[in-house]
């Protein structure tokens, strides 16, 4: 289970420093599926494909633990034996499901319940078995390979691992953040007026959990109309002036960390930050632990203000990691903090101290905005009433 490495949190934060509002950050999504070993590829994605094409999750008993636990308002749309959920697989329309597809982050709290109540796999996750298809058809390796041709050069090249013999091992890991800049849903325009806002870094299209492969249509979509208002603005707009003396402080604070050589670890600070964020603000969360990660992303704030690094300026990772914490703190304290307001369990947020979802919760955002003295501000706003047109649609869903 894992915070990515390679997010920076830099258009959130970006837009949160210059004083935009950011909606629904409480909101961030697990994958189920993350390679845990080794450590150095802690964290790439193992595609939803695997499970798709008849792979299954098993604990160290080999029991498909997913059966266990298949959520009421799910139960209809999914397969209630493992023959059935086989049929799903290769494509059988009158089979339903196999509870490996539930969603995301269901399937990323079952897997954490196994493994820490100690069913898990040696390096702390479960197994994804494919290999096992072998059962059911002939020249499955073959299969495997052209289905999956991506993980399998994957765990060959990363693990030393073949899928088609035998199973990998997976775990959570953080894949995607709902919540993000505030932005006119024509325009894409954020409250501050030139500043533009779409894709990974804005908020509100995904609601508490975004479904699979909706990312890219949002880009596309809403990338477009983001360049367009901001072309027409650009053009009906002067140029701001840039402050000179922001600019020279600016490349100051930036060159800081070549002064302090040997003292704090950016990879050190950046590597606390990520397990404070997995521990205690992750898949499972409750008040006392995000109250303690508060307090450490506060110590670890003033460590961030301590790291050296070597070198010189081009291609520095440890300088980029150094430059990196001060957003990732930023944002990992408004993820925390919209957490501990959103009492209930909606979507990708789960509390374990709330774990129903509660009707008032889902009348309103919650909105984080920077206030005078740099501490987070909190305000619940309403959600604006749907058209007729697009409340009907949801009610047939139901
Ligand atoms: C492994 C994986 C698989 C996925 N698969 C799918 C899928 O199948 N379907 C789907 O719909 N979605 C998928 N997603 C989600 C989707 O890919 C992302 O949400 C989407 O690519 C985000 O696009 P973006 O343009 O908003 O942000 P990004 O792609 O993160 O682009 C941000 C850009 O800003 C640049 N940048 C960052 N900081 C700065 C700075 N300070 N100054 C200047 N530039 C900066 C970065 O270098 C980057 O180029 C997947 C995500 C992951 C991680």
């Amino acid at each position: 289970m894992l915070f990515r490495s390679e997010y920076t949190g830099d258009g959130h934060a970006l837009a949160y420093h210059a004083g935009a509002s950011l909606m629904d950050m409480e909101f961030v999504q697990f994958h189920p599926t993350g390679m845990i070993w080794p450590p150095s590829v802690r964290g790439i994605l193992v595609t939803e494909g695997v499970r798709g094409e008849g792979g299954v999750l098993r604990n160290r008993n080999n029991e498909r633990f997913m059966f266990k636990d298949i959520p009421p308002l799910y139960a209809n749309q999914t397969a209630d034996s493992e023959e059935e959920g086989w049929r799903y697989t290769q494509g059988d329309k009158n089979a339903r499901r196999p509870p490996e597809l539930l969603t995301r982050d269901h399937v990323a709290r079952c897997i954490r319940r196994e493994v820490r109540e100690g069913r898990g796999s040696p390096h702390g996750g479960v197994f994804l078995d494919i290999a096992w298809i072998k059962e059911r058809i002939p020249n499955s390796a073959e299969r495997i390979k052209k289905k999956l041709p991506s993980m399998y050069h994957q765990f060959k090249q990363l693990a030393d691992i073949d899928i088609t013999q035998e199973p990998m091992e997976v775990g959570p890991t953080t894949h995607y953040m709902m919540g993000g800049v505030r932005v006119d849903a024509d325009s894409q325009m954020s409250d501050v007026p030139g500043l533009f806002a779409a894709g990974e870094c804005a908020a509100g299209l995904h609601g508490a959990n975004r479904l699979g492969g909706n990312s890219l249509s949002d880009l596309l979509v809403f990338g477009q109309r983001a360049g367009e208002y901001a072309a027409r603005f650009a053009k009906e707009n002067s140029l701001g002036t840039i402050n000179t003396q922001e600019l020279a402080s600016a490349e100051q604070w930036a060159l800081r960390a070549f002064e302090r050589k040997g003292s704090e670890n950016p990879y050190g600070v950046q590597r606390k930050l990520q397990d404070i964020m997995q521990d205690l603000v992750g898949i499972v969360r409750q008040e006392q632990e995000m109250l303690q990660a508060l307090e450490r992303i506060r110590e670890l704030r003033i460590a961030s203000d301590a790291v050296g690094v070597d070198g010189n300026r081009e291609y520095n990772a440890g300088w980029h990691t150094a430059l990196d914490l001060h957003n990732l703190l930023t944002v990992s304290e408004i993820v925390t903090c919209a957490a501990l307001e959103r009492k209930e369990s909606r979507g990708a947020h789960f509390r374990d101290d709330f774990p129903a979802k509660e009707d008032q919760f889902g009348k309103f955002n919650i909105v984080v905005r920077k206030g005078p003295n740099g501490e987070v501000r909190l305000t619940r706003e309403s959600i604006p009433r749907m058209r007729e047109d697009l409340q009907q649609i949801i009610e047939e869903m139901k």
